[in-house]
């Protein structure tokens, strides 16, 4: 019998995807630079030369029938050391290369600790908006999530609300800084609260609840933003990191899991994981850009083209009158919705072929997702259809 669970989530179209079909089909008829894709967040700066050198070393120097075998399942040994001096001195942690487990990018380091660590009928806590493939792994595991809304217009953390939504049933929380779709970055103080009331609350409960900091964007940030390191404040935190977005080659699956050393149950857990890479056929990342990945651990692409396309959007949106909190950090940008409605506004974009997500796809109605993860080209050309949009709901000053 086909799985019900797995047709929930494998029938239905995505909207990101269904938005870049149209834009396809539209660029045939008028042209790819009169349509302005702003849907996906696939990064558009080039991988670092470093990277490239990397991979060209491998190719010429590692014997192929070591480059291209099977490799332990949570990674080369080396590269598992790599990672964990890099966090240790980057973070002043004290992983060991054991703790570390390459993951087919965050995706999976999310998806396989959410079957290790979920049950039915448990809850995560999730603070909103955020990446909607959270919500197929928690309850593809039989637990709900339990989503808290950030405060209305910074997007930041509402550490009130959080504390409230802690019960007997929270097995988890997800957070993820620099934010996918705000842009919002949590400042340490709000993170050091957060712990607090976590560690707390696990002492009342006298068991772990266990939090996933999710962060592809660590290196997206803007004007000098700090990103505390979560594990650093919570033992109990799980990093999940993902070379995607730093080294932009998100089709090339690379990512790792940091188990921290002092986690309650770090070595059941870290049994658990190897249970559920079995379980899902999981084997391992490519060792060519696991060993790749792992010479280019402290180097990025050149990110600061997303700090232009940022200035660049953000000055002309204001321009034409539009409202946003201004990202500081990743690549999105959540626009207001002039009537309220993202999906009618999104609608509204389309027909001037503007492509941008509706934020109820992210949990956050009234807004839109913008992409600008793109050829600074792009945006210029898309300001006038936007003052056109802007025009109709009159809200150009
Ligand atoms: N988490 C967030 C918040 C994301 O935005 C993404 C991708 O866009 C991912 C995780 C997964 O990225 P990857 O699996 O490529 O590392």
């Amino acid at each position: 019998m086909i799985s019900e669970t797995a047709l929930r989530w494998g029938g239905g179209g995505s909207i990101i995807r269904e938005l870049s079909a149209y834009g396809a089909q539209r660029a045939r008829e008028v042209g790819p630079e009169n349509v302005f894709d702003f849907a996906i967040g696939s990064p558009s700066a080039d991988p670092p030369p470093t990277l490239h050198a990397a991979v060209r070393r491998l190719m010429d120097f590692v014997p192929p029938a070591e480059l291209h075998t099977y490799v332990p399942a949570p990674g080369i040994p080396a590269v598992r050391a790599k990672i964990a001096d890099y966090l240790n001195r980057s973070f002043s942690m004290a992983y060991r290369p054991e703790d570390i487990c390459l993951t087919d990018g965050a995706s999976s380091a999310l998806a396989l600790l959410c079957r290790v660590l979920l049950a039915p009928g448990e809850e995560v806590i999730i603070p909103t908006p955020a990446f909607p493939e959270y919500w197929v792994y928690v309850e593809a595991m039989g637990a709900t999530v339990k989503a808290v809304p950030c405060l209305a217009e910074s997007f930041q953390l509402d550490l009130a609300a959080l504390e409230a939504a802690v019960t007997e049933r929270t097995a988890l929380v997800i957070l993820n800084s620099p934010n996918n779709p705000s842009g919002a970055v949590y400042p340490r103080e709000d993170l050091e609260q957060l712990t607090a009331m976590l560690s707390r609350r696990e002492r009342e409960l006298g068991r772990p609840i266990y939090l996933l900091a999710d962060e592809p964007y660590r290196e997206l940030v803007y004007g000098g933003t700090e990103v505390p390191f979560l594990p650093g404040m919570y033992p109990d935190a799980i990093y999940c990191y993902s070379f995607s977005k730093s080294l932009s080659i998100p089709g090339e699956r690379v990512g790792f899991l940091a188990l921290h050393p002092e986690a309650a149950e770090r070595d059941r857990l870290f049994d658990a994981i190897q249970g559920a890479m079995r379980i899902t056929g999981y084997l391992c990342v490519s060792p060519l850009f696991q060993l790749a990945a792992a010479e280019c651990l402290g180097t990025t692409a050149d990110v600061s083209v997303y700090e232009r396309n940022r200035d660049l959007i953000c000055d002309g949106l204001r321009r034409l009158g539009y409202q946003f909190p201004e990202p500081q950090g990743a690549f999105y940008l959540l626009l207001k919705a002039p009537e309220g409605d993202g999906r009618a506004f999104s609608r509204r974009c389309m027909a001037e072929d503007v492509l941008v997500v509706p934020g109820e796809e992210f949990f956050c109605p009234g807004y839109v997702r913008l992409a600008y993860c793109v050829p600074e080209e792009r945006l210029r050309r898309a300001l006038p259809a936007f003052r056109k949009i802007a025009e109709s709901y009159g809200i150009l000053p």
